[in-house]
């Protein structure tokens, strides 16, 4: 029998970074819904891992709609300083989510470690976790990486969060400076949502 395809979608995030790069990964022919449309806030984060932090919105959001949701859960790990900020990356840029505000408290966190940090090469990844919830309960997860390091300047003006104190391993760029498509093709969003859009 021929699999169902899904003909509509919620995208779990009031973040606009990630939904246009979610949107932009979907397949045209999926109708695509954000918690704008809906007038609905996020739910709070309360999980211990990127993976809980992900079904709880993808199951919030698909609860608050009746629609099938696809919900994403990431951030950023700094091995220096014990995998901070990770599952609170957002929460580093205030209430506000202020992406320079977050940055210069990575710099302050590393300086504080080591006050020659910035001669040494500070190893991080991004990690994302992305659901999908339907709604009879059912749910998959999957999760995406990439390995890079830490820049010792902010470099570029594209992207959102962290993306211009972050460099790729491999290349010389940040992401902020990369060229938004090239970015989509290879960050960690990409990696869960290559494992995941056979769901879809
Ligand atoms: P969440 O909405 O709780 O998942 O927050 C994720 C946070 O991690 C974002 O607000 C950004 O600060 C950061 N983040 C996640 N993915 C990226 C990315 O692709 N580039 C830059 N920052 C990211």
């Amino acid at each position: 029998m021929k699999k169902r395809k899904i003909l509509e979608l919620f995208i779990g995030s009031n973040n606009q970074g990630k939904l246009k790069e979610i949107k932009d990964l979907l397949p045209k022919n999926i109708k695509v819904f954000s918690p704008k449309n809906f007038n609905i806030k996020s739910p709070k984060e309360n999980g211990k891992t990127f993976k809980d932090n992900s079904i709880i919105k993808a199951k919030y959001f698909s609860k608050k709609t009746g629609k099938i949701c696809l919900a994403d859960d990431s951030g950023l790990e700094i091995y220096k300083l014990n995998k901070l900020p990770g599952i609170y990356s957002a929460r580093w840029g205030g209430k506000n989510n202020n992406f320079n505000l977050a940055i210069n408290k990575v710099y302050k966190k590393l300086t504080k470690k080591d006050k020659n940090w910035k001669k040494k090469k500070i190893q991080a990844r991004f990690v994302c976790a992305l659901t999908i919830y339907w709604p009879n309960g059912r749910s998959v997860t999957r999760i995406g990486k990439i390995e890079g390091k830490i820049s010792i300047s902010k470099k570029g003006f594209n992207g959102f969060g962290y993306d211009p104190i972050f460099v790729p391993k491999g290349k010389k760029l940040t992401f902020g400076e990369m060229k938004p498509d090239l970015k989509y093709r290879i960050d960690h969003r990409f990696k869960a949502f290559k494992k995941i859009k056979i769901f879809l």
